[in-house]
């Protein structure tokens, strides 16, 4: 939200959240329930409390403090802009339709961040770079012929192509198979994860503190709370900025180029 995820010279400008070209639509689209993410309750499609008139957060430079550590986290990858400005033409305010699109447009960004680095893959990179030109077609569309996407069918394309990235990846010495495994609060620094299909676990709260995750696959991991300091993450696969937003690292962790280290770890205690 208009707190911002990690920053990296890597990720385009296009698939990076410009709150300054937005009209702050996830601080009013999304509903959150009152819970160690968001202190409040916000129904769907209502402005938050925090919002103030020129479409910016009130409590933007102490989210974490308020009890926002959600909204810290929160990435549109660049959706808010392409909606705002593109696809409305960057002067109508017609929110409810505006959050229409977004709820297209944001997983397709997501989408597009992840076929970034698929494109730098020499084992796919030419088939992700295809696709990447497909899917920015797509988004650029008009808002009647984005509500035709079908997002789920873009989904499945790239996530076979995410796949063939990891398969090769591996050179077919796979790691450990934990993919959806439930890991919240295991202490996890002596598995070796190098490798590892952790594709969508649970790993909330987990201790990762200087474990190597060289080519481990961590699409749609959980890693809320996770910590992560000392862990080398440089060669991890698939990782995306808010997923390393919402886990707790330091000076010593490694982490991707294109994804970038988040801000708030320099606040953040050392590895003991
Ligand atoms: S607390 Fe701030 S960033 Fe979070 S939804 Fe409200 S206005 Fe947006």
């Amino acid at each position: 939200m208009t707190g911002g995820s990690a920053a990296s010279p890597e990720r385009p400008p296009a698939r990076s959240a410009d709150c300054s070209r937005c009209l702050a639509l996830c601080c009013v689209g999304p509903g959150f329930t009152a819970s160690a993410d968001f202190a409040i309750d916000k129904p769907a499609r209502t402005p938050c409390p925090h919002l103030d008139p020129d479409s910016w957060c009130g409590i933007h430079d102490r989210l974490r403090e308020r009890g926002f550590p959600g909204c810290v986290v929160f990435d549109c990858f660049g959706a808010g802009q392409q909606v705002v400005q593109v696809t409305f033409g960057g002067s109508e305010r017609r929110v409810p339709a505006m959050l229409d699109v977004l709820e297209v447009l944001r997983p397709l960004h997501e989408v597009l961040a992840l076929l970034d680095e698929a494109a730098r893959s020499p084992a796919v990179g030419a088939e992700a770079a295809a696709l990447v030109a497909r899917v920015e077609a797509l988004v650029a569309a008009d808002a009647d012929a984005l509500a035709a996407i079908d997002v789920g069918a873009v989904r499945r394309e790239a996530g076979a192509l995410f796949d063939e990235l990891v398969v090769a990846a591996h050179a077919g010495v796979p790691g450990e198979d934990l993919r959806g495994a439930d890991l919240v609060g295991a202490d996890l620094r002596r598995r070796d994860l190098r490798a590892a299909r952790l594709r969508g676990a649970l790993l909330v709260g987990a201790d990762l503190r200087g474990v190597d995750l060289d080519r481990a696959e961590l699409l749609g991991a959980d890693l809320r709370g996770a910590d992560v300091r000392g862990a080398r993450l440089h060669g991890a696969l698939l990782l995306t900025a808010p997923q390393l937003t919402a886990a707790a690292g330091d000076a010593a962790t490694t982490v991707p180029a294109h994804v970038g280290r988040p801000a708030h770890w320099a606040a953040l205690p050392s590895r003991p």
